[in-house]
């Protein structure tokens, strides 16, 4: 079909094909633009090569272990494995295979799509031009999609820390892990790796994990964790990283100097836009100090045509997320749709943590702020999962509800549980329908399981 744009070489020209590039030029394509995408290394981005995808395969082979040990409660063989019984290079060669296949299958869907992908890393030369592998083209509008990238500070021995981009490629399980961060990555590979029999330490630089969730939900994931044998060390900070060996680091602490063996060092600090040699300078798109790139409720930038979405913006860094926001800007562009905005507040997030966290809504210190500190009621719930029982483990799971009182609105929704990722997307749900808690107290639970003590809090 054509979009009557002809003077350029395309109507949109998305540059990055993760999440929310894919799903941008596909949706724009079926629009009826026409539409190409550079990409530089493989399609499906950051989430399917070293980021949601490998992590969540990286979690169900680390369960194994407990799963196989609690087993004996339930009558089956005494089965006690060891980190040296794991095969980790059969299992990464398996997860290689997988990631693969979804390559594969994101370059068919774009095709069908009749995207034009261009391999290569793409560079603006104007407000209209892409120049990859050194063709230009010419384009009405342009999308950055570029993702981000994990950071490492430049301390002293920084060339033996290894990112959770590495960890995915690790070629054998270490003994001993220590991880820097206190963040969604440090603690799910915290926990993955202490799944597999790792012996783990969280190197965190303040007193918190998960600095941004509920009070509440962090202190008791500390507890739960530091039961599960993870060591934390908080309020400090790496000075060095010496290497003993090819598989022993020493670790320098800042403050008190002490230094602990470790075979491997993996911070998780954070990520930052990909932004190197995409040009944003010479056509003068603005980005802040942190090279995030400047946007507006609809993924504008500063220069009209030119837009952005996902992890390089600074909005919430989740897959999810950068596709809605690619969604909504193809129909927006091409579709003639009213423009939509995200709706950052109802996201629904999980950490894969041991157990899990699902969150979604205030926080009770964000209730505080927003509705005053007579404003809201709490209710909670803190209680052993089913399945514990009969392995008798120490482990507990908590639910949390904030209500605003006015409205009798349920406006927070918090959960400590393994089953909490797949809990809370219907939470989300709820939330953005702007459920009552009557609406909640007369919804029947579905016994016996976790999530029935949402219903059930009075
Ligand atoms: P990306 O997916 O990063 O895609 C950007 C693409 O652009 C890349 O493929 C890159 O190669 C390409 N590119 C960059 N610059 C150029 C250029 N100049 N030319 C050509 N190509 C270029 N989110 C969840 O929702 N759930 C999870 O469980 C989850 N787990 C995660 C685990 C880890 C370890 C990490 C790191 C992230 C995780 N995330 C998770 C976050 C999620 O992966 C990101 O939010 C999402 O991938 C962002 O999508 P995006 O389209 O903005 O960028
Ligand atoms: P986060 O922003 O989640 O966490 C960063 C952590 O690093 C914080 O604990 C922060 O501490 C700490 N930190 C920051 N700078 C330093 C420093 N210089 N020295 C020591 N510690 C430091 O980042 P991640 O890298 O864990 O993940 C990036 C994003 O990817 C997440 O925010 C999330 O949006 C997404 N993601 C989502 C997942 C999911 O959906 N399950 C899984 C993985 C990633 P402090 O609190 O003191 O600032």
């Amino acid at each position: 079909m054509s979009s009557g744009n002809e003077k350029f070489d395309y109507d949109y020209f998305v540059i990055g094909g993760g999440s929310g590039g894919v799903r941008s030029s596909r949706i724009a394509s079926k629009l009826g633009a026409r539409v190409a995408l550079a990409e530089e290394k493989k399609l499906g981005g950051t989430c399917v090569n070293v980021g949601c995808i490998p992590k969540k395969l990286f979690c169900y082979a680390s369960h194994f272990r407990e799963l196989f040990h609690d087993a004996h409660s339930y009558g089956w063989p005494k089965i006690d494995m060891k980190l040296e019984d794991h095969n980790w290079k059969k299992f990464i060669e398996s997860k290689n295979a997988e990631i693969q296949r979804l390559n594969d299958a994101y370059e068919k869907t774009e095709k069908d799509a009749n995207v034009k992908v261009l391999k290569g890393h793409a560079t603006l030369k104007d407000k209209h031009t892409v120049i990859v592998n050194g063709k230009e083209y010419t384009s009405k509008y342009i999308l950055l999609a570029v993702g981000g990238h994990p950071v490492i500070p430049k301390i002293e021995g920084h060339e033996h820390i290894i990112t959770s981009d590495d960890a995915f490629f690790l070629e054998n399980l270490p003994k001993k892990v220590t991880i820097v961060g206190g963040g969604y990555i440090a603690l799910e590979f915290a926990c993955i790796f202490h799944g597999f029999g790792c012996e783990v330490s969280l190197i965190l630089r303040g007193k918190t994990i998960l600095r941004s969730f509920d009070e509440d939900v962090r202190s008791k994931l500390t507890d739960e964790l530091k039961k599960n044998g993870i060591n934390f060390r908080f309020e400090t900070e790496i000075e060095s990283v010496e290497k003993l060996s090819d598989e022993a680091f020493r670790v320098k602490f800042k403050n008190d100097k002490t230094t602990i063996d470790t075979n491997l060092v993996m911070f998780a600090i954070g990520r930052k836009p990909q932004i190197e040699n995409l040009g944003l300078d010479i056509v003068g798109v603005k980005t802040d100090d942190k090279d995030v790139i400047q946007v507006d409720d609809y993924s504008q930038t500063n220069i009209p045509n030119i837009y952005a979405v996902g992890d390089c913006t600074d909005r919430t860094a989740l897959t999810p997320v950068a596709i809605q926001e690619g969604h909504y800007l193809a129909n927006m562009l091409f579709k003639n749709e009213q423009p939509r905005k995200v709706d950052y507040a109802t996201v629904g997030t999980t950490v894969f943590s041991e157990p899990a966290i699902g969150t979604c809504g205030v926080t009770e210190q964000q209730a505080i702020e927003k509705y005053g500190p007579d404003g809201y009621d709490v209710y909670e719930s803190t209680f052993k999962p089913m399945f514990v029982q009969l392995p008798k483990r120490d482990r507990k799971s908590y639910v949390k509800l904030i209500v605003e009182k006015d409205s009798q609105r349920v406006v927070g929704i918090h959960i400590m549980d393994h089953a909490a990722p797949e809990i809370i997307q219907m939470c989300s749900v709820a939330i953005r329908a702007g459920a009552t808690k009557e609406l909640f107290d007369h919804s029947i639970g579905i016994h016996p399981t976790s999530a029935e003590e949402i219903v059930q809090i009075r």
